[in-house]
């Protein structure tokens, strides 16, 4: 298909192109993709109506409205996410940062206050105050602090307890529990290692036999499982992949078959990803999945791969930003799935993280921009922030490509 040099100036066909293809057996799955499909179309035939000049806009305003609201209140609706306040905190700070609105010195200082009284006693995080340690809020509450980053919010975390938590829940196979006497999965090893590096407390032993336990997780499809033995997924593969970046030892995984496995997760008429084969598009894998991809350039690269584009990551920039721009914004502000769905502050975070990174390409040195409708609409190149070893979340795709 022609593609329009960037920067993207005029609305692409990508959306009136190919679509599902219809082997004439019916699913539940086949029904349900038929359904997003036409939800599409109308999002998108309702937008060229509006619009006389097709340029799709990010609703800056809008998301940052909403975002600030959500720092100061939260609704009901939000009652049942009681462990995941720490999460909360770092999905809006995150999404602030992209799209460079700075947080009030009050309020960073009272999340950082409110992420203090979430610290175990015994090291690690929970996701409320009171509340059991675990993994994943202890990723989402050290990542708030470093996007703070004022000496505050540095003084909050204990590292030496944070050591003590990561080896307590580390298993004699190289894998991690989420929380004492919780399951295995590959996001808890990611977890260990970006909070690990972030607070540079790594040490020799931590991380031992990981590299090998993740391997294992990757299966037959390309991408990685939760554990061995499971169906590949977004999420669990990037968690792996990554972890792998920052534990220096991604060669040891299948990359040409990883590759393959997420660049087939681009769905070919809406434009975004799914997280799993046969599965629905959803906004949130524009990170999940599309922030593999510089990961994986990344890692060919240091292999001495010569095919490999300087100029843009190995999937379609382009139908990735319409998507986003064009069927996941809510009007009122806030990011979400795909039409249909309520916005959320964990869709506004990796929708706006999956839009940064089919933004940009590149490293320090080498940057490319492919910016699909207005200038206004370029998020902040995701970068490394200085005084930390920064690798995590989106920020791990800007510094694991900068030594390229
Ligand atoms: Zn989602």
């Amino acid at each position: 298909m022609q593609r329009v040099p960037a920067p993207f100036r005029c609305f692409s066909e990508w959306h009136s192109s190919e679509k599902f293809t219809d082997d004439g057996v019916e699913t539940v799955t086949s029904v349900e993709q038929r359904k997003v499909e036409r939800s599409i179309q109308e999002v998108i035939s309702v937008y060229k109506q509006i619009h006389s000049l097709p340029q799709p806009t990010l609703l800056r305003d809008q998301h940052y409205q909403y975002l600030k609201k959500g720092l100061h209140h939260l609704s009901d609706a939000y009652a049942c996410l009681d462990a995941s306040r720490s999460w909360l905190c770092y999905w809006i700070l995150h999404s602030l940062e992209l799209l460079e609105e700075p947080v009030p010195t009050s309020i960073a200082s009272d999340v950082c206050k409110f992420l203090a009284r979430c610290q175990s006693p015994t090291g690690g995080f929970a996701g409320g105050p009171g509340q059991a340690a675990h993994l994943a809020p202890t990723y989402a509450a050290v990542n708030a602090l470093c996007i703070i980053g004022t000496q505050e919010a540095y003084n909050v975390i204990d590292r030496e307890k944070l050591l003590s938590f990561l080896f307590s829940v580390k298993q004699p196979d190289g894998s991690f529990v989420m929380h004492g006497g919780g399951e295995v999965d590959v996001r808890s090893a990611y977890c260990a290692a970006s909070v690990a590096s972030l607070t540079n407390i790594m040490t020799p032993t931590l991380f031992q036999d990981t590299p090998t336990w993740i391997v294992s997780c990757q299966n037959w499809e390309g991408g990685l499982g939760g554990v061995p033995g499971l169906e590949a997924h977004g999420g669990y593969t990037f968690c792996g992949t990554a972890a792998m970046v920052i534990l220096g030892k991604e060669h040891m995984l299948d990359l040409k078959t990883l590759l393959r496995w997420v660049a087939s997760r681009q769905m070919r008429f809406e434009g975004g990803f799914q997280g799993r084969c046969n599965k629905l598009v959803d906004g949130c894998y524009s990170f999940w999945q599309a922030g593999l991809l510089p990961l994986l350039h990344r890692a060919l690269f240091k292999e001495g791969d010569s095919t490999l584009s300087l100029q843009k990551w190995m999937f379609e920039q382009q139908a990735l930003q319409e998507y986003i721009l064009l069927c996941c914004q809510n009007t009122a502000g806030g990011l979400l799935d795909k039409p249909g769905k309520s916005r959320d502050f964990y869709h506004t975070c990796y929708c706006l993280s999956g839009l940064s990174v089919a933004q940009h390409f590149g490293n320090m040195d080498l940057h490319h921009e492919l910016i699909v409708g207005q200038e206004e609409n370029r998020l902040v190149r995701l970068r490394r922030t200085t005084g930390l070893q920064l690798l995590f979340a989106s920020k791990i795709l800007w510094d694991a490509f900068a030594s390229v």
